[in-house]
């Protein structure tokens, strides 16, 4: 009984997330689409950035290869 009251207030919890990402209007940092749960939020600055999973893994993989490609630069010697 208290196991099952513990996860009705869980999924309550839960589930007042999921509508708080979906009434919210956001839409993702970086395809523009709305926001669906679950979603990754930064505090940025100035303000939050909201990400799909699936985004923020491109936009890592992206971020990644301009750091790799300006330290491949600097170790040449090139002038950026
Ligand atoms: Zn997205």
């Amino acid at each position: 009984m208290i196991l099952s009251k513990i996860r009705a207030q869980k999924d309550e919890g839960l589930a007042q997330v999921i509508a708080q990402v979906e009434d919210s209007h956001s839409t993702c940092f970086y395809c523009s689409e709305p926001l669906t749960f679950p979603a990754i939020e930064w505090m940025g600055s100035p303000e939050m950035i909201c990400l799909h999973p699936d985004c923020a893994t491109r936009l890592c993989i992206r971020i990644f290869r301009d750091v790799h490609e300006i330290q491949q630069k600097t170790e040449d010697g090139e002038q950026l």
